[in-house]
């Protein structure tokens, strides 16, 4: 079977070793940017690390005993999946600085088209284009009327220096939060310009002393025996918590976060407005023992008023403030709906993919849609995203993914897809659970939310996750 994968990120890489592990040896990796490592290899702004534990953060295949943070910068984790991808012998199969533009299946095969040309024929494709790919740029009028500098958090310029500039960041979710403790101390002056409030869970990020990391080497048990630790407070307790079968779980992290606003935010008045009116957990958990102390130092102020325009000097908020700027810097997010986006994507019959999608992205168990055969998705609609390790979503679904293509290929039939009335079940049970989740019962919005206001993760616990994903079952499914 010849088996294009598009996308040399996290689960690209973890595709690829799958594959070759499972004896296919015929299969490109099409990568758009110069280097492997998706969104590690993009996001490289000041203060980048995982949110998620660094030992919980790894590939089943590839532990990794000496991270030196408990929680990894981006560039440590960079290191890791290009490690990863040279030790398991995937960097022969990626193609860098080939995009693909279009795939069209025709007479029983797809024909993969990208920006240097026909590309030609492949049995499977297998999309792993990430989540948090597409850069969202606010609304705000007069964006490109400013006279300093302005880039997205996951365009870093590094050629500016922020050495006593005066320095806006739009939003504050993650990204944010990691990128203003990491400034601070070289800036002038920076302003947050913060819309809504968010609940901070506080972590330190310890270093991981030198003899710890030799134990862990020497010892595999011991690392094994905290990825499970960790795994269970993150991917178990936490995930169901979420979904809301964890009530006791989901009142301490609560209570934590209340008390590090409480504790740790000296001024009444700015306590306040730091506060969220909305549930924990409803947004995506932001993760910090940094921002807060970083939020009160004399270079740093809070901006909730809202903004009216940005101008050539700087920023113009509605109570008629202007804040004068030399660099904005816009944290303000990703479009977790872009999915396969620009590419075009023609299945069965002409489908049109984005036409298939127009209404609500689904398929059927995150992996497969209707009308689209040997087309795989690794994070796609209604993955569980949030506050656990992508990673192990990702080997899920590829295992998952290992399983649909053992069913076809030489001496079977040749295709598979899934039954339209298997994905539509499984449609309205996505829909009948998400109502008791506490995205949406939370009172908050975020990026969640498509743009009919349903919510793209998993609405079961993470247990559910791994045992409808652990084999297909062959009755929901079609072949040719
Ligand atoms: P985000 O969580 O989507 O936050 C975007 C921020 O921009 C929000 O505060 C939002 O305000 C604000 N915003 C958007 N439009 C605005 C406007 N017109 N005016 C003012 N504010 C505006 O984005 P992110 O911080 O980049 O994080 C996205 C996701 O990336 C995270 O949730 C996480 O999954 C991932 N991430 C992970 C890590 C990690 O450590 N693993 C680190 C960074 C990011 P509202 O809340 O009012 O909409």
């Amino acid at each position: 079977m010849r088996i294009a994968i598009i996308g040399a990120g996290a689960s690209g890489i973890a595709a690829g070793v799958s594959l070759l592990r499972a004896g296919y040896e015929d299969f490109v990796i099409f990568e758009k940017a110069a280097d492997v490592g998706g969104t590690w290899r993009d996001n490289t702004y000041p203060g980048v690390a995982c949110d998620v534990p660094s030992h919980l953060y790894r590939f089943s295949f590839a532990p990794k005993a000496d991270w030196t943070r408990e929680y990894a910068s981006g560039d440590e984790i960079h290191g890791y999946m290009r490690r990863v991808a040279e030790d398991f012998d995937v960097m022969p199969h990626v193609r860098l600085g080939c995009e693909l533009k279009r795939a069209e299946f025709e007479d029983g095969g797809w024909n993969l088209v990208s920006s240097s040309g026909d590309e030609g024929r492949f049995d499977a494709v297998i999309s792993a284009m990430g989540v948090l790919h597409k850069e969202v740029y606010p609304s705000i009028p007069g964006r490109e009327r400013f006279a300093g500098t302005g880039f997205h958090s996951s365009k870093w310029r590094h050629d500016i220096s922020l050495t006593g500039k005066r320095v806006g960041i739009i939003g504050a979710g993650s990204t944010s939060v990691q990128i203003l403790p990491a400034i601070i101390g070289e800036v002038a002056h920076v302003e947050l310009f913060m819309r809504t409030p968010q609940w901070i869970f506080p972590v330190d990020n310890n270093p991981i002393p030198e003899a710890k990391r030799a134990t862990f080497s020497r010892e595999p048990e011991r690392l094994q025996a905290l990825y499970e630790l960790l795994g269970d407070r993150l991917n178990h307790r936490l995930a169901a918590a979420l979904v809301g079968q964890n009530e006791e779980g989901l009142r301490e992290i609560a209570d934590a976060c209340v008390q590090n606003l409480e504790d740790n935010v000296r001024d009444p008045e700015l306590r306040e407005r730091l506060r969220p009116d909305y549930a924990v957990g409803c947004k995506r958990l932001v993760v910090s023992s940094a921002f807060y102390p970083a939020i009160q130092k004399e270079n740093a102020a809070l901006v909730t008023e809202r903004i009216a325009e940005i101008v050539p000097d700087g920023v113009l908020t509605a109570d008629g403030k202007l804040h004068e700027l030399d660099v904005i810097v816009y944290a303000t997010g990703f479009d977790p709906f872009n999915f396969h986006r620009p590419m075009k994507v023609i299945g069965r019959d002409g489908l049109d993919l984005d036409e298939v999608w127009s209404g609500a992205a689904l398929a059927l168990r995150s992996v497969m849609v209707p009308g689209f055969p040997n087309l795989f998705f690794i994070g796609g609609p209604n993955s569980p995203i949030g506050n656990f390790s992508f990673l192990l979503t990702a080997e899920t679904q590829i295992g998952y993914i290992m399983g649909l293509l053992a069913q076809i290929g030489e001496g079977r039939p040749a295709q598979i897809e899934p039954k339209a009335e298997a994905a539509e079940r499984f449609s309205r049970e996505v829909d009948a659970a998400m109502h008791q989740t506490i995205w949406v019962t939370g009172g908050c919005t975020s990026w969640y939310f498509d743009k009919n206001g349903k919510v793209a993760s998993w609405p079961w616990t993470y247990e559910r996750f791994e045992a409808e994903l652990r084999q297909p079952d062959p009755d929901e499914y079609l072949f040719a």
